[in-house]
């Protein structure tokens, strides 16, 4: 990931070095498991590396809480969907606070901006970028923006599969084209749906709505969207598009690599997920955590295993005994080293392994353990 600009100047404002990061949110219907919070660790971990180089950051995140999974789930377990979408979002906000991922600037639920992301919506009918079907339907005409498919760069084939497993509806009678994205959905008996001007009773369309909350929280550039990497098409690919053609450009894309449990990626359709509420509740320090998942560069694939807690909480041990000596190396080479792993796509493993050196290495500075605290807690989140 580049953390500047090609020009290698990062943007200046009359505030000064500034920074956007736009991370998708969740949709609110089962607890945090390691997969999303390896997600929010990483760009928790980027916010904090453009802090510490002098970037005033603004940072946006969305809830998705109203979507198909949640009303199933609601009315599997006979549950309003409101109040399941409010205890998995505050329960979803404890986990991040115990893990000490920095909250968002601004921080919006779907059911708190509707008339905004229907506003959006006309405004993209308006300009002929969207139609509307004979029901109501509003969807983005992707004909209209000629820079469609650049997010993720795949074949026809491989997005016609992926926007089928993956909420879209490619078969749907009546869009110009297979790929074209549902942006409003006129209401259907059961569902919940809103009145908004111009646009019959409905609620958004997922992808827009993520383009109009990164629009709307940090203006024209986006310099990261970051999210899992089973977003990167349809979800980043149609939300960047549309924000493209609302006038707001992202600039990098940025991908966690996906969590394995027990040989098969972490999901809740496979049952075999990790919660974060679990690992907590069964006394395992978030700093252990934490280190658990910066052990593995976000962008790679990885599988967890408890021998791999295990081992943080080795480390972490470790880490809090050197950083209670009253003498020990200077921190400086230290904090040098972990700021040039961190500039270097975020590589969170070199940046580990240079704090585990200086832990083995004596020396007569005595300020050097509270840098090296100071360092880790602003740096990776992590409390010695
Ligand atoms: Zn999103």
């Amino acid at each position: 990931m580049q953390l500047r600009d090609p020009s290698g100047q990062l943007r200046a404002s009359a505030a000064g070095p500034s920074a956007t990061l736009y991370v998708c949110g969740i949709t609110p219907y089962d607890s945090t498991h390691l997969g999303h919070a390896a997600t929010y660790v990483a760009f928790d971990v980027l916010r904090r590396t453009w802090m510490d180089a002098g970037l005033s950051v603004q940072h946006a995140s969305n809830v998705t809480d109203v979507d198909d999974p949640l009303l199933e789930r609601a009315a599997a377990t006979g549950v309003d969907w409101r109040d399941l979408a409010a205890d998995q979002t505050a329960k979803f906000a404890d986990d991040m606070a115990a893990l000490r991922v920095l909250p968002p600037h601004t921080y919006l639920t779907v059911t708190e901006t509707v008339p905004q992301v229907a506003e959006t919506v006309v405004a993209l009918l308006r300009d002929g970028a969207a139609y509307q079907l004979d029901d109501g339907d509003v969807y983005a005409d992707l004909s209209a923006d000629p820079a469609f498919g650049g997010v993720a760069a795949l074949d026809d084939a491989t997005m016609h599969t992926l926007f089928a497993e993956r909420g879209g509806d490619p078969d749907r009678v009546g869009k110009r084209h297979q790929l074209d994205p549902l942006l409003w959905r006129a209401e259907r008996p059961g569902d919940p749906a809103w009145d908004v001007p111009v646009l019959p009773r409905g609620r958004p369309g997922w992808h827009v709505e993520c383009a109009m909350i990164a629009t709307a929280s940090l203006g024209s550039v986006v310099d990261v969207q970051g999210g899992g990497r089973d977003l990167v098409f349809p979800h980043h690919e149609m939300s960047t598009s549309h924000a493209r053609l609302l006038g707001t450009s992202v600039r990098v894309q940025a991908h966690a690599g996906l969590v394995a449990y027990a040989g098969q990626k972490m999901s809740k359709s496979l049952g075999n997920l990790v919660f974060v509420n679990t690992l907590l509740a069964d006394g395992n320090d978030p700093s252990a955590i934490r280190l658990a998942i910066g052990a593995h560069h976000y962008r790679t694939d990885w599988e967890w295993t408890g021998d791999q807690l295990t081992a943080a909480h080795t480390r972490l041990t470790r880490w809090r005994t050197a950083a209670a000596r009253r003498t020990a190396a200077p921190a400086a080479p230290v904090l040098s080293a972990v700021r040039q792993a961190l500039a270097n796509d975020l590589d969170t493993p070199t940046a580990l392994a240079a704090i585990d050196t200086w832990t083995r290495t004596e020396g007569e500075d005595e300020s050097a353990a509270t840098e090296i605290r100071t360092l880790t807690d602003a740096l990776l989140g992590i409390a010695l």
